[in-house]
């Protein structure tokens, strides 16, 4: 490929919620591109269990993160989202690396609590969005109702560009309300002929309404059409595109699309609308970061300006580990010398690849705006920073997560203890969400990450990708301990070793910190102790940090506490040695968090049901059960949402029991929230 100027480059993902068709359409997106040759469906099944879910999830033919296709001479990068909350960090970062999104609705149900969550994030990162309403060919499409939804449930301002030709059985194709045109995909050749015509006299009333309406909501936004509107002038579509390109950058509009990707219908036009509508990698403001200081930087997102480039996802394909690097500025050439800003350590670059749906194309140069993956580069992680190394930068990491759900695993066959230690740490260095510990007493093998099905398809890739089936235990919920009043406490340590003596002896003083605050910590000496030396100091620090990484009540991380160290005393010679002084220091934190009220603190999470009026009741009496603490119940005109605080610990195997409560029609999403006391 040539290179392509940034202007034509487009970064987009999709987002939905899981079942809503988003695998489908992008399997289309990359087939009418010319990408694949042959059209992959996801198998059919009335799945209706979480792990048939998974299987279905995992079933995909995208298997990179990035697939990079051309169209209209733009050059595309479809970057894939993640569908389950249990992969909220993974949505995250993809939404800091793309530049715009598709959202994609099933006609049917609208708006589901997942895409609520997700708008949200998108919200967060200003990421200008579409939205497409798929499935207009099942019974009870209903597309209106869909941006109703949108409207009213997300408090968007989406703009329907088009309206569909029927819907359920009748549903024959889309008119482009721009164009004033008709839309059919021929059904001989899977909708790869897209077949315009004069709309058809049973919609032209309909299509002349609507046309109106996108007008007047474009006129709003825009005051050169708003001016036109009112003489009644006659408004040109490049007019109109070139005002909707404008508000959809500016997150002022969601233009509306609608098809049926299982049916072929509708696909080709939307992607005309990721390169009409959505920025390209230059359009969404400066790039902005620190320097080696702390310093806030900032400059152009171009190809003339310094390199930078962003690190969003590790993967392993095939034995191969592949860093996945949004590139934001400038320029990186085979051969050339990167400084990983986040590590401190300067790179040479050896292999650039270019992925394409199911292959990865080796290429010797890529420029800001370019998605592609580095191999050979041991030490990359997801969220580093790459950068000029005469121009250092450190763009904004992506927030991590506490893992809040644990289980306990071993190798099925004691033979494959290796191919297991190895699989996890591919694993782990995928995936910053998934912590893999040994038991210092039992010696088992604990794994700790999202949630029930984040672990579950960990388990489930061990065994697939990896060879290393596991056993494993039930899951458990990852806690916390802190203190709830304040209390000091002393530690000493004196030992006579060959080399001399050991002695430290620390006080440290301990308080509560407001809840979700962390640990913090601080030398707070009287004014006696100046005489005391700072690396002293320093290695009593560290002693307090390694004690609070295990609370004395159940050997599990301390949160939310502040620890000063108050005193710091020597022997009757005078001395304290660095060991001594850190252990001592150890000890004192923990004697004076055992006087301080210690409690256990464990994931609450917030929880949203949709649900159907009838079964208000039930939902509420089961989370009562669950101790949980309803917040707000709002019964809209489409569905009631009820909102909940409750401890996940109480909360496994919910999935079955809302299907039984409900005779499958509610739904939920859950969210970490905080650790806390229930
Ligand atoms: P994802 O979970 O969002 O990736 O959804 P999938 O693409 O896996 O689709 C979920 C199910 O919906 C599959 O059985 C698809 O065949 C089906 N599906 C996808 N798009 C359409 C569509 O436009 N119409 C209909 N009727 N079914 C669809
Ligand atoms: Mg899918």
């Amino acid at each position: 490929m040539a290179r392509t100027p940034i202007q034509r480059i487009r970064n987009f993902g999709i987002m939905a919620h899981i079942d809503a068709g988003k695998t489908t359409v992008s399997e289309r997106i990359l087939f009418y591109s010319g990408r694949t040759y042959k059209m992959a469906e996801v198998h059919d099944g009335d799945a209706t269990m979480d792990w048939m879910e998974q299987e279905r999830e995992r079933g995909i033919t995208i298997t990179s993160a990035v697939s990079s296709f051309e169209w209209r001479k733009h050059e595309l990068h479809l970057i894939d989202t993640p569908g389950h909350v249990d992969f909220t960090v993974e949505v995250e970062r993809s939404l800091r690396v793309l530049d715009g999104v598709v959202a994609l609705y099933d006609a049917v149900s609208g708006v589901e609590p997942q895409s609520e969550t997700v708008w949200a994030q998108a919200e967060k990162y200003k990421v200008p969005r579409l939205a497409f309403a798929n499935k207009m060919d099942r019974p009870g499409a209903n597309f209106e109702s869909c941006v109703e939804q949108v409207r009213k449930v997300l408090r968007a301002n989406p703009i329907p560009v088009q309206m569909p030709m029927g819907s359920a059985s009748e549903f024959a194709g889309v008119i482009d309300l721009i164009e004033m045109k008709a839309l059919a995909f021929s059904d001989s050749d899977q909708g790869h002929t897209v077949e315009l015509s004069e709309i058809p006299a049973q919609f032209r009333s309909q299509t002349e309404e609507a046309r109106e309406r996108m007008i007047e909501q474009v006129a709003d936004l825009d005051d050169d059409i708003a001016s036109l509107y009112l003489e009644g002038a006659e408004i040109d579509s490049a007019l109109i595109k070139a005002a909707l390109r404008k508000a959809t950058v500016e997150n002022k509009a969601v233009p509306f699309f609608c098809g049926s990707g299982l049916r072929n219908k509708g696909v080709q036009p939307l992607l005309d609308a990721v390169v009409d509508y959505l920025p390209s990698p230059d359009e969404v403001g400066p790039l902005t970061g620190v320097d080696p200081k702390g310093h806030p930087l900032s400059w152009e997102r171009s190809p003339k300006a310094h390199f930078s480039a962003l690190v969003f996802k590790v993967q392993h394909i095939d034995g191969q580990k592949y860093i996945y690097l949004r590139m934001y500025s400038g320029k990186l050439s085979e051969g050339d010398n990167v400084l990983n800003s986040t590590k401190s350590q300067t790179t040479r670059i050896k292999n650039l690849f270019r992925m394409h749906a199911n292959r990865a194309e080796r290429i010797s140069e890529a420029f800001a705006g370019d998605m592609i993956a580095l191999t050979r580069t041991r030490n990359f992680g997801s969220g580093d920073t790459l950068c000029d190394p005469q121009h250092p930068i450190v763009l904004e990491r992506i927030e991590a997560r506490a893992p809040v759900v644990s289980i306990s695993i071993e190798p099925e066959s004691i033979r494959d203890k290796d191919k297991l230690t190895e699989a996890l740490a591919a694993l782990t260095d995928e995936d910053p969400t998934l912590k893999v510990e040994e038991d210092p007493e039992t010696g088992e093998m604990v794994m700790r990450g999202m949630g029930e099905l984040h672990l579950d398809i960990v388990c489930d890739r061990l065994q697939r990708e990896f060879g290393a089936a596991v056993r494993r235990g039930k899951p458990s919920v990852v806690r916390r301990e802190t203190c709830t009043t304040e209390a000091t406490g002393r530690g000493v340590f004196a030992r006579d070793t060959d080399e001399g003596s050991i002695f430290g002896d620390v006080g440290v003083k301990v308080r509560p910190n407001a809840r979700g605050t962390g640990r913090t910590w601080a030398a707070a000496l009287p004014s006696t102790h100046a005489y005391v030396k700072p690396d002293i100091v320093n290695a009593v620090l560290l002693g307090v940090q390694d004690a609070l990484a295990f609370g004395p009540l159940s050997g599990e991380e301390v949160a939310d506490v502040h620890a000063d160290v108050v005193s710091i005393g020597c022997d009757p010679k005078g001395n304290v040695s660095l060991l001594g002084a850190r252990i001592a220091a150890g000890e004192a934190v923990r004697n004076a968090l055992k006087d301080a009220g210690p409690v256990i603190l464990e994931p609450i999470m917030e929880l949203d049901v949709v649900v159907a009026e009838e079964h208000i009741g039930d939902i509420i009496s089961d989370l009562t059960l669950r101790n949980g603490t309803i917040e707000s119940v709002e019964s809209g005109e489409l569905r009631t949402v009820i909102k909940a605080l409750v401890p996940l610990r109480t909360m496994f195997g919910y999935t079955m029991k809302l299907r039984s409560m409900t005779k499958g029609r509610g739904v939920f999403t859950m969210e970490f929230r905080a650790f806390d006391q229930v």
